[in-house]
């Protein structure tokens, strides 16, 4: 019999583990046997995807980078790399502007339920507030500064290191490139290796997915708040996902457009890495399998996709800042305040250095959104307004965040020429030897 697709494997996983907890907690110790004895499996899922998200960064760059053979191909990779990313940042912003100036979802919020949410949510917003602001009190250049590690395995042991580890593993590519063929030679076929073993881990990892996914969602559903709170919330929370969905589809056009890939072959090879991204609301966490995916189902070489995604992943959040926008003018509307033109175009430029700025963990974009909020003049107490339905939002957002990366990985594999016919057209085909 052939198999079921893996995104169907994930599907299935997800909706069970929501029917599964929907039913658990009918019975007053079914939340807390989700907590005990489900979840446990949802973080041992995640926690395997981060394991191997440094290694996989350091030997797929290194790797990448040595392959280019020649700096000045490095450095017009790197630009187009950063133009579109800021690009397609954009443009998510001024979607996301559009469609809150439009459906004006702030409006819609009764002055009770404004002072009930910001009552309940007040203690949890204030917690980002806090995080935020020690984030702000570092000078001008501090994110320049925080790019280059002192010592590569301090870096490499935290995973909110991500930028440094990346600017290790290019500098290190470079070195690679300038010295003699023949001692680059052992280096770069010991870096080879060690990618082909991380890429089998994922393979290995991924057998596992539908079950993780299981766990994850389950987790979720228990620990989820009212409904009537989604209720209050559901204009905003439609902006948000509509705006999100606008975006994949401008992704899918560029593809179609510059690529001339269509839609369905797009989707069909990102769906298990978008899938992962809705489970895990990390963008590092899916890195591994979204690196995958580009590379073995959409034909992006690898010394374009080991580039262009790990930075992706930590800078182009297409997603984050589309919901920074949609959320800064919605908390404005429900205090009442008309933002002027300048605001407004303040908040593309703030909304797109603070998603650059978002680390691609759960609920970071909420507290870059912070800055948003300081710098366009909103109170920032606004957050608890939002609080309730953020999660199932940075769901929704992190989809996009990965879809964005495989998008323009691909436009820039295309542009020097490195897009090829895809090497695995069928998941199971790429277990084959696994089993
Ligand atoms: N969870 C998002 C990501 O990892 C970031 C955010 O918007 O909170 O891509």
């Amino acid at each position: 019999m052939k198999k079921l697709e893996l995104h169907w494997q994930i599907l299935i996983g997800m909706l069970a583990g929501v029917l599964f907890a929907l039913l658990m907690v009918q019975f007053e110790w079914g939340s807390g046997f989700i907590s005990d004895w489900i979840k446990p499996f949802g973080n041992i899922f995640i926690n395997s995807l981060k394991l191997i998200a440094v290694p996989l960064i350091l030997a797929s760059l290194i790797k990448g980078v040595s392959d280019l053979k020649d700096i000045s191909k490095l450095s017009q990779m790197g630009g187009r790399t950063i133009g579109i990313y800021i690009f397609t940042t954009v443009v998510a912003v001024l979607i996301g502007l559009a469609i809150v100036n439009i459906i004006q979802p702030g409006k819609s919020i009764t002055e009770e339920t404004r002072i009930s949410l910001v009552e309940n949510y007040k203690g949890d917003a204030n917690k980002r507030i806090e995080q935020a602001h020690k984030q702000k009190e570092t000078g001008p250049l501090q994110a320049l500064e925080d790019l280059v590690p002192s010592n590569i395995f301090k870096a490499a042991s935290d995973n909110g290191n991500m930028l440094q580890v990346i600017f290790f593993a290019i500098f290190f590519g470079i070195g690679l490139i300038l010295i003699p063929e023949e001692q680059a030679k052992p280096v770069k076929k010991f870096f080879d290796g060690f990618n082909e073993v991380i890429l089998k881990l994922i393979d290995l990892i991924m057998l596992a997915a539908p079950y993780g996914v299981f766990a994850l969602l389950a987790a979720l559903v228990v620990e989820s708040p009212s409904l009537d709170l989604f209720k209050a919330l559901a204009w905003y929370a439609l902006c948000v996902v509509v705006g999100l969905a606008l975006m994949i589809g401008v992704y899918l056009t560029l593809v179609w457009i510059f690529t001339k890939k269509s839609p369905a072959f797009f989707i069909k090879a990102m769906s298990p890495a978008q899938l992962l991204a809705f489970s895990t609301s990390s963008s590092a966490a899916t890195l591994p399998v979204t690196m995958e995916r580009v590379e073995e189902h959409l034909g992006v070489d690898e010394e374009v996709s080991s580039f262009v995604l790990p930075i992706g992943a930590t800078i182009n959040m297409d997603g984050t800042s589309l919901y920074q926008a949609v959320a800064a003018i919605f908390i404005a509307q429900a205090f009442g305040m008309d933002l002027s033109i300048g605001a407004q175009l303040g908040i593309i430029v703030t909304a797109t250095l603070a998603s650059i700025g978002s680390a691609a963990v759960p609920g970071a974009g909420m507290v870059m959104l912070v800055i948003v909020l300081a710098q366009a003049g909103i109170p920032e107490a606004g957050l608890a307004l939002i609080f309730a339905v953020d999660r199932p939002l940075d769901m929704c957002r992190t989809i996009v965040n990965v879809t964005g990366d495989a998008a323009v990985s691909m436009l820039v594999a295309k542009s020097v020429d490195k897009l090829n016919e895809p090497k695995v057209k069928n998941w199971d085909d790429n277990l084959e030897n696994v089993k």
